[in-house]
This record gives structure tokens, sequence and C-alpha cells, in this order.
């Protein structure tokens, strides 16, 4: 069994991308056993130059950006691309269209899991952007008939500035995590069955053990989608 190149657009941020190296090449190990890890390439972005486009709004030349990413991947050799946000999904529909190789969609495998365990209301935490646009949530709601509730603005403000000034730097803290338990604790009044961690840093945060309901990590599922696409 062979297992195909798997094409990452990394560095958004980078201390996400290092769980999807990690998780990639556990998950091969486990697959296959022996001394076999993980074909893959990753390209990794200066994360300031994109955190700053998405500031400024400036989401088309971010989508150039990252159609280049992923033409080069293509180029070099990967067999399919996944985009290591998130956020960075608003042009994930561009980026597809730009290259002949699958486009590992997170907000569509984590939708599968979601109809796969039967839920039908979810909690979205996420950055700003992904919170309160449409892209995401309309995704969800439009292609797999899910309704998404998110948190009051307040802390909406809170899950982003923790995503941004504590996750993307390394920390994780215990008032921190406090602070997302009373969070989710909130959306699971409202009547959300599951919790997506739609952020690719908020494994580093909050488990299982943190979440009364099912809780979707959408690293660990698009890290596992790649894979059944990659042994297929
Ligand atoms: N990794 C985060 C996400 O999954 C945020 C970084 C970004 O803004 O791209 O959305």
């Amino acid at each position: 069994m062979r297992c195909k190149t798997i094409g990452l657009i990394g560095g958004m941020s980078w201390e996400s991308s290092s769980e999807y190296y990690r998780l990639l090449n556990e998950s091969v190990r486990a697959h296959r056993g022996g001394l076999h890890s993980a074909p893959c390439l990753l390209l990794s972005v200066d994360f300031n130059e994109i955190a700053a486009l998405q500031r400024a709004g400036d989401w088309d030349e971010l989508t150039k950006k990252m159609i280049a990413c992923a033409k080069t991947l293509e180029t070099a050799g990967a067999e399919m691309v996944l985009i290591c946000t998130n956020t960075m999904h608003k042009m994930a529909d561009e980026v597809e269209a730009e290259i002949s190789i699958p486009l590992v969609h997170i907000a569509d495998v984590t939708a599968a899991r979601i109809q796969k365990a039967g839920l039908k209301k979810v909690g979205l935490l996420g950055t700003l952007y992904t919170m309160e646009q449409a892209f995401y949530r309309e995704r969800l709601a439009r292609s797999y008939g899910l309704e998404v509730l998110i948190p009051e603005q307040e802390e909406r403000e809170t899950v982003h500035r923790v995503i941004f000034s504590e996750l993307c730097l390394g920390k994780t803290l215990d008032s921190s995590r406090e602070m997302y338990r009373e969070i989710i604790r909130g959306l699971v009044e409202r009547g959300a069955e599951g919790i997506i961690l739609g952020c690719t840093e908020i494994m580093l945060l909050i488990s299982a053990e943190d979440c009364p309901v099912p809780m979707f990590d959408t690293t660990a599922i698009h890290v596992a989608a790649a894979l059944e696409l990659a042994l297929e």
C-alpha cells in the first residue's frame, strides 16, 4: 500500500502546523507500523503578513497567496492539498479551482463527522472571521443542514483574542481555558449538541473533558480525512 504525498499550506500559525505534522506521522505509524512516516510537503508562510492582510480585509491578496501556495505544492509533487487553518478556507473554492489535485476541505470533513454522530445543532468557536462571516457557517448550513450557534459578541472577541494573542504565540493559560469552558457552557445551554473547535489552535487549549457535549477538533478531523484519502 502506497501513501500519497500530502501537501500542507501551513504557518497559520506554525503552532498548529506542527500539530498537523505530528498527528500525520503518528497516524501513518499507527496504520502502517515499523518506520513508516507520512510523505508530505509543508509550505509554511510568514503568519505576520497573513494576519495583517486579514485585519485589513484584503481577502483578494490572501486568495492570490493561497492559490500560489497550492500551485507550488502541486508542482512539487503533492497529491492533495490541505489548508491548515479554518479561516483561510474563505477562499477554498478559488484555490480548488486552480489546481488539479484534491483539496481536503476542513469544514466538509468536519460536517461529515457531525452528521455521522447524528447531531443537528452545533456551537462554533474560531476566529471572528470564521464565526461571523458567511463562508463557514453557511457551508455547514447549506450543504449539511446543520444549525450553527456562535457565542455572544463579547465572548467572540475573547475567543479571537486568545487565538491571536496566546495560542498562535505558544501560550496556553488556565485562565483562558476557564473562559472558553464558560463560553462552551453558554452554547450548550442555548441548545448546542456538539462544539466545533473551528480554529486549528484551539486543540492546544481545549480537550474533550472541557466540553460537556461531543467535541469536533478540526485539526484532528482534517488530518484523519487526509490520511484516509492518502491511504486509499
Ligand atoms: N489557525 C486558525 C484557524 O484555524 C487561525 C489562523 C488564521 O487566521 O488563519 O482559523
